[in-house]
Parts: C-alpha cells; structure tokens; sequence
C-alpha cells in the first residue's frame, strides 16, 4: 500500500470514529452501549452463516453446477487474458537476411535492437566501409555484418550503422503500426512449441 493509500486509509477511519462518537453523543448512547450492540449484531450475522438450511437436492445440484460453470469461465478469461499476445511480445523479426532483436523500454519504445546469425544464432559484428570500385569511389557507405563463427556468413547492407538499424527500427515501427507482427509473434511460438 503507498503512502498517500495509507494516509486516506487512516483518515477514513478517523473520520468514521468522531462521526460515531459525536452521533452517539447526539442520541445519547454511550460508547459502551454502541460496542455490546455491534457485538450482538456480529454474533448474530456469525450464527445467521452457521445455521442448517434444508434445501432440495436439485437445487443444492443446480448451485454446484452453476459454481462450476462459473469457475471454469473465470478460469478460461483469466488464461485467455494471460495468453493473449500484444505487440510487446514482438521482440524479434528478419530482415535482410539477419534476424534482428530488440527490447522495450518502459514506454513501449523498442531499443537495444542487434542483428544475429541465422545459422548459429550469434551476436552479428558489424563494420562500415567506403565502396570503392575499379574506376573510382562511389562514395556509398556500406556496412557488413558478419558472424565470427559462421566464416562465409556476410552481408553487406548500404548505408552506414545508424541508417542501419534506423532503416530497421522503421521497418518494426511499420510491422507494429500494420498488424503483421502477430503473425510473426504466432509463427515464432508455434516453432517455439514445436521444438519441445
Ligand atoms: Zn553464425
């Protein structure tokens, strides 16, 4: 419980205590009066609960089912709330030949995003460097990602890392945006399922 909650808490019940004792003033019962009363009335709710009713039996069997079926219903919504999948379980796509991953802050902003083999599974090492032909430069900045295990694994992406993983972010961004992300997050947990 915060603070301020506690604090409410006691105020209430402080509240309630010197509105009881200024009405009981009023009607002239004392505080003694007004605590054997709720006593009696407890008692009696207490032994209301207690007593032995007869009841039909259909109708104790009808209460049993109909708790039943209650039971399994809130418990089908609960697992049906706790199943149900938002784009914060799109943690992971292919793009370019590499699988990407990323994380999301607090906000639901995504960050942290790495490229991984698709082979072995491996943090990708990424390097930039300047296209330079035959004839002349282009000037055209590429960055190559490849994976230190996986030798023959290289891909070579044009622009440099920020436009990179920006062009990347966008294309999450718009997977997000347009729903194609359940399908991504539904293909990866049925593959996920049927590994085990
Ligand atoms: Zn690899």
């Amino acid at each position: 419980m915060s603070k301020e909650s506690k604090e409410s808490l006691f105020r209430k019940i402080g509240g309630g205590v010197i509105i009881g004792v200024l009405v009981g003033h009023l009607l002239k019962i004392s505080p003694l009066d007004a605590t054997h009363w709720t006593w009696d009335f407890l008692k009696s709710c207490g032994s209301i609960l207690v007593e032995k009713v007869a009841v039909p039996k259909w109708l104790l069997g009808t209460f049993i089912l109909v708790c039943a079926l209650l039971v399994g219903w809130i418990y089908q919504r609960i697992r049906a709330a706790f199943s149900e999948i938002t784009y914060l379980d799109y943690r992971e796509d292919c793009f370019d030949g590499i699988t990407w991953r990323w994380s999301y802050d607090l906000n639901g902003h995504m960050h942290q995003i790495r490229g991984y083999c698709l082979t072995c599974d491996t943090t990708l090492v990424s390097s930039e460097e300047e296209d330079r032909g035959f004839e002349y430069s282009t000037g055209q900045t590429f960055t190559t990602f490849r994976c230190e295990r996986c030798p023959d694994s290289r891909i070579r992406l044009l622009g440099d890392r920020v436009y990179i993983f920006a062009r990347i972010e966008r294309q999450i961004d718009r997977a997000v945006r347009v729903g194609d992300w359940k399908k991504v997050v539904e293909e990866r947990r049925k593959l996920e399922s049927a590994k085990k």
